[in-house]
């Protein structure tokens, strides 16, 4: 063995013995932190992080020598960007059959290859609002990333969204000679409902994804009527509570967002065409609000989905009156969170921090919107104690990005330098 080969080899035994004996300290050390709660930013002080957790802030001028400095001159330090409504295994804009030609691996392997580009571009968290994949892909991919056998977000959230025949997850252009598989996993009745929540909560949802209403980019269906009947809304809420699992409703038809509002649902998908009363209910049972505005205009005009010609004309001549709604839904004190809504593989990565600039679009504040974005969002996941804010022992998911985004919000979009459980998945560039 050559002197050379035998120094590395020395070096990584002595490396490991180094990182087995005792956690890695970091003191992250930026321009301004913005912790996600606080309306303002802070500035001269740092983030000591140990092991996987944020251990506190404090001056800079008192960082322990034992900390090892990253220096973040030039940047903003806040949480990880959660991302509360996504489908990381669609990967083709014909998403409701493209299922039928790839298999549940195939989708898992693209959905891990966005999954980790996500975490690269500042995602830390994804709730998976149902997806459109027959087995159970995203369930499999949460369970590799904790048990440390890839890197990649954490996860959770529904396997399938559950739809009515004809409905918003059916297939609705098939002849009907055919037994066609659908994307989302259909349920009719109470009893139909009970089991397919039954047996997604089997497999690994810890979310229940409803389409209460019709959808905008499926074709056959129509989002302002309501799909599923009280009776069934009661069962599903009912249902997924026995199991302490939440639900999340696809809504955009007046009556279905106060229908499940009412019924109990922990968060309102969509919520296209509320009202005053919408307004009023989601505050007064603390309901959580989650838009999904820029997917509509990521569409929009273009011939990409199969529904895009019943999309564009409702939604571009709505879409300033519904954003109006949405920040008089903020201002009201409903939750409002971001959920991006785009899809896994074929979208490029920065788009999806573009939802930060649409919700500002619709009253919220720059500092309202990173909120929405990092501690509201990790409320509605019941995660307040993990992850969400930059407090003492959370999760470090940790970013930086370049300049003040307070200033130009579009920096979100392309993170310098990411942090994930207190290990660096991008060093700053
Ligand atoms: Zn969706």
């Amino acid at each position: 063995m050559n002197r050379w080969l035998l120094q590395a080899c020395l070096g990584f035994v002595l490396l490991g013995g180094y990182l087995d004996s005792r956690a890695e300290r970091y003191a992250l050390v930026p321009d301004q932190v913005i912790d996600g709660v606080q309306d303002t930013a802070q500035v001269e002080v740092a983030v000591l992080v140990e092991g996987a957790r944020i251990v506190e802030l404090v001056a800079k001028d008192l960082i322990p020598a034992d900390y090892e400095r990253i220096d973040l001159q030039g940047m903003t330090l806040m949480p990880g960007m959660i991302n509360a409504h996504e489908h990381p295994l669609l990967y083709d804009d014909n998403y409701q059959t493209a299922h039928l030609t790839a298999s549940s691996a195939y989708k898992a392997l693209l959905g891990l290859a966005a999954m980790q580009r996500w975490l690269a571009h500042g995602w830390t968290t994804i709730r998976v609002m149902g997806d459109g994949d027959v087995f159970y892909g995203n369930q499999d991919l949460q369970r590799v990333f904790s048990e440390g056998v890839f890197v990649g977000p954490r996860i959770t959230g529904a396997a399938h969204y559950i739809s009515i025949t004809g409905g918003g997850g059916d297939i609705n252009y098939g002849s009907p000679e055919q037994t066609l598989i659908a994307d989302g996993l259909i349920a009719d009745g109470p009893v139909e409902i009970r089991k397919a929540i039954r047996t997604e909560i089997k497999y690994g949802s810890d979310w229940i994804k409803l389409l209460v209403t019709g959808a905008f980019h499926s074709v056959g269906d129509d989002p302002r009527n309501v799909a599923f009947s009280p009776d069934e809304l009661a069962e599903a809420v009912a249902e997924a509570a026995r199991h302490n699992v939440p639900v999340a409703a696809h809504a955009h038809a007046t009556d279905g967002i106060n229908q499940a509002i009412q019924a109990g649902v922990r968060s309102i998908e969509h919520g296209t065409y509320l009202n005053d009363e919408s307004i009023r209910l989601m505050v007064e049972h603390g309901t959580f609000y989650v838009p999904t505005i820029y997917v509509g205009d990521y569409y929009a005009g273009t011939d990409k989905l199969l529904a895009q010609e019943k999309n564009d004309d409702a939604y571009l001549s709505y879409r300033d009156e519904w954003l109006e709604k949405i920040g008089r839904a903020h201002a009201a004190g409903v939750k409002v969170v971001v959920g991006v809504d785009l899809g896994g593989y074929n979208i490029e990565p920065e788009a999806y921090a573009r939802e930060f600039a649409a919700l500002i679009e619709a009253g919220l504040s720059p500092m309202a919107a990173i909120q929405a974005g990092t501690s509201v969002s990790a409320d509605l996941l019941q995660w307040s104690d993990r992850v969400g804010r930059i407090q003492s022992g959370l999760f470090a998911d940790l970013i930086a990005v370049p300049g003040n985004p307070l200033e130009d919000i579009s920096v979100l979009e392309a993170p310098s330098f990411v942090m994930m459980s207190g290990k660096v998945v991008k060093p700053v560039q």
